[in-house]
């Protein structure tokens, strides 16, 4: 007898499989096995489930062994079941979300699904009794549209109806009857439904690699070939040909009868990168991405499955991308942080990555001009020092904002200039101005007694929209009227305080008119390709200045950059959090590269208060390696990664005093729990967000499985789980 252990695909945390079924002969028969989803009854419910296991025997009796009601035909790899419950473990969820991320596209909730279907079309074949009808001398008698029908299809072989028709005239009535005489074939054909990507900015095109490209591709596919680390580091500065190192390695995987995943951080940021792979590899490329309508997606999934395409790209879910086989998983951009996924589990897709890999025997590649601490310190690095167009990277000028006068506004003189000169020095000139924080305003007050205006569900300042004459919280939503008067004094007179890059916009256009001024956030971007929209509109505009958030600084190259601006670069190191010095030398380093990429040079210009903090001045003198060697120091010096690992436990509630009284039992059970090199922080109130009051612990820890299982434990314990009512619990393992 066989039996299945079947972990039913339920959101519900009490659920604690796998649970056995008896295997009917036919399924056997048809090779049910680990990976594969059936429909089971559970509880009185049928349910889909996915095979975590094979076993011989049951410790329940036979008569209590229901069977499985029936056998999809989709499921998943062995080696992905595997790793989806690796994932719930590590990341301390339940075994059905970790396995929904592994499953086919379509199946991942627990109601037995509708797949998508396969699309199919129609098409037109000519046979041999065509070709011989087509002879001269042959006694075949065609009509006008028969025949032109059948002189394209000999030329082609195979069409479409709808492109045989629009060719040649002929409608399904001429191919209906050139069907029933035997001279054409109508066969189904399974369609791919093909996603599209916009390849904005610099064109692409295979290029001879540089002594350092062939440098860093030898040392990989030593890695690949199992005669060198298979753990590395790519560090390359911005415009160094990283991409062309990874297409290189994917080949010689490809060569050497092994798939490949590229991962980069979100295809909409990412066009040219997936554009280029796309253009060299073909159809041995799959897309994976949540842009994709989920038929798109379950075509790209089953190709990847069934080996028709042996390499996939996407953003960080691609990780779990079904090809058997993986020779190579490549991190590009690995500092970003959208690797981290936010909702339960909350795993990273690099850690994730480098498992897989490890258990693979593949290779992880983590490439980035400004790569993580923990990378530099963990990692094997290969580097690329200088730009394959051979320029250096641009001067980058620090402008102290303490040293002008009140009353300039946000941009700095030089700013002023330098937006002007450029504007003035003719055709072609572009420049990009960044600045982390959307709206106009981002806070206004009371002028008279000094209130400022606050969301009502959450303790942050409301935001100023002028566009949309509105005040927004960021964080849940809220918009209301521009306040017209002080809602506490009556006073009309409101104040303004900072800039937005509403405002930054507006200031920009009015230096460099008449020249455009393009906005890129959030705001701006709306729909779907919102994006690419404004970024292909600033490649195509002759001149002008691309003003916007951090996306300004993401996977794109435009050669007539001759200006980069940062506005408040120490914006991000005001945040309480240990990664602020590493976010904000990516910020203005990433920045940098953006600029300088093309026949006019560039020049690089920093707004700061703060122009003497370390990951400033090592951005601004391209020291990267000084700046990481600087920050491991501190790190080591606060405990912080990569020389302890992090556990976050996140808790909200309506309620403050339930709130305190769950944190403080979380903390009572966890503390004795942890092993004596753990230290637990907090609980520490963090702001209230969307009406909720938070807390937070910490738990910093030299093993963090240990600790981990640690807090499942304590999580689980009776007093836990009652104060635990009322109140929201997230476990965030390696929190950004
Ligand atoms: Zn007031
Ligand atoms: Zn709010």
């Amino acid at each position: 007898m066989e039996i299945a252990r079947v972990e039913p695909m339920t959101t519900a945390r009490a659920v604690r499989g796998p649970f056995d079924y008896r295997l009917p002969e036919p399924m056997v028969a048809a090779g049910v096995g680990v990976g594969s989803l059936l429909v089971v009854p559970f509880a009185g419910r049928r349910l889909l489930g996915v095979v975590v296991e094979v076993a011989a025997a049951s410790d329940l009796p036979p008569e209590r062994l229901a069977e499985p009601l029936e056998a999809l035909e989709a499921g998943a790899p062995a080696e992905l079941v595997r790793l989806g419950l690796w994932v719930a473990e590590r990341y301390c969820s339940t075994a059905s979300r970790g396995l929904a991320l592994v499953l086919p596209p379509g199946t991942r909730t627990g109601r037995v699904p509708r797949s998508p279907k396969p699309r199919t079309e129609r098409r037109a074949a000519i046979t041999d009794a065509g070709r011989a009808a087509l002879e001269p001398g042959s006694d075949a008698r065609l009509g006008v549209r028969q025949r032109a029908a059948l002189e394209r299809l000999a030329a082609a072989g195979e069409l479409a109806g709808a492109r045989l028709r629009e060719l040649a005239g002929a409608d399904s009535v001429v191919l209906a009857r050139l069907e029933r005489r035997g001279l054409v074939e109508r066969p189904l054909r399974e369609l791919r439904r093909v996603p599209r990507f916009d390849a904005v900015g610099a064109p692409a095109g295979a290029s001879r690699l540089t002594a350092a490209q062939r440098g860093c591709v030898a040392a990989l596919v030593a890695g690949l070939d199992g005669e060198g680390p298979r753990e590395r580091l790519l560090h390359g500065v911005t415009g160094s040909g990283k991409t062309e190192v990874y297409l290189a390695v994917i080949e010689a995987a490809l060569e050497r009868g092994r798939g490949a995943i590229l991962l980069v951080p979100e295809i909409g940021l990412t066009p040219q990168t997936v554009g280029r792979v796309a253009a060299r590899l073909g159809d041995r490329v799959a897309v994976l991405h949540s842009g994709l309508s989920e038929g798109e997606r379950f075509d790209e999934w089953r190709r990847l499955r069934s080996g028709e395409a042996r390499v996939c790209v996407g953003p960080r879910s691609a990780v779990f991308a079904p090809i058997a086989g993986v020779g190579l998983i490549v991190v590009d951009e690995e500092h970003d942080p959208s690797y981290k996924q936010e909702g339960d589990p909350r795993y990273d897709a690099r850690a994730v990555a480098r498992h897989r890999a490890a258990g693979a025997g593949a290779v992880y590649l983590a490439g980035s001009a400004t790569p993580r601490p923990e990378s530099w310190a963990e990692l094997d690095r290969l580097e690329l020092p200088e730009r394959v167009d051979g320029r250096s990277l641009p001067p980058v000028e620090i402008l102290d904002m303490r040293e002008v006068a009140g009353g300039v506004g946000p941009l700095h003189p030089t700013t002023r200039e330098a937006l002007a000169t450029l504007s003035r020095g003719g055709a072609g000139a572009k420049a990009i101005v960044m600045l982390n924080r959307r709206g106009y305003a981002p806070h206004l007050s009371c002028g008279a007694c000094g209130a400022a205006v606050v969301c009502p569900s959450c303790d942050v300042s409301l935001v100023l929209h002028r566009g949309r004459a509105a005040v927004r919280c960021h964080h849940c939503g809220h918009v209301e009227p521009v306040p017209a008067a002080c809602p506490g004094c009556g006073s009309v007179s409101i104040t303004r305080h900072g800039a937005g890059t509403e405002r930054i916009e507006r200031i920009v256009g009015e230096i460099v008119a008449p020249a455009p001024v393009f906005r890129l956030d959030a705001d701006a971007v709306g729909g779907r390709d919102g994006h690419g929209r404004i970024l292909a509109a600033f490649d195509r505009a002759d001149g002008g200045v691309l003003v916007g958030t951090q996306m300004v600084a993401k996977g794109h190259d435009f050669p007539d950059v001759a200006l980069s601006v940062l506005i408040d670069a120490d914006s991000t190191l005001r945040y309480p959090d240990f990664r602020a010095e590493e976010r904000t030398f990516a910020l203005v380093a990433q920045l940098a590269g953006r600029s300088g990429r093309g026949e006019r040079g560039g020049r690089v210009l920093v707004q700061t208060l703060a122009p003497s903090a370390p990951p400033i001045a090592a951005a601004a003198d391209h020291d990267a390696a000084g700046f990481l060697a600087a920050e491991l120091v501190r790190r080591r010096e606060f405990g912080y990664p990569p020389f302890s690992a992090l556990l976050a436990i996140e808790l909200s509630g309506a309620d403050e005093g339930e709130l305190a009284a769950a944190a403080a039992a979380i903390a009572a059970e966890l503390g004795p729990r942890l092993g004596s090199d753990a230290e637990l922080l907090g609980p520490a109130p963090r702001f209230r967000r969307r009406g909720r009051f938070r807390r937070r612990l910490l738990v910093k820890s030299g093993q963090p499985e240990r600790d981990a299982a640690a807090a499942r434990v304590a999580l689980e314990q009776p007093g836990v789980r009652a104060a635990l009512r009322g109140v929201t619990l997230a476990v965030d393992v390696d929190p950004q």
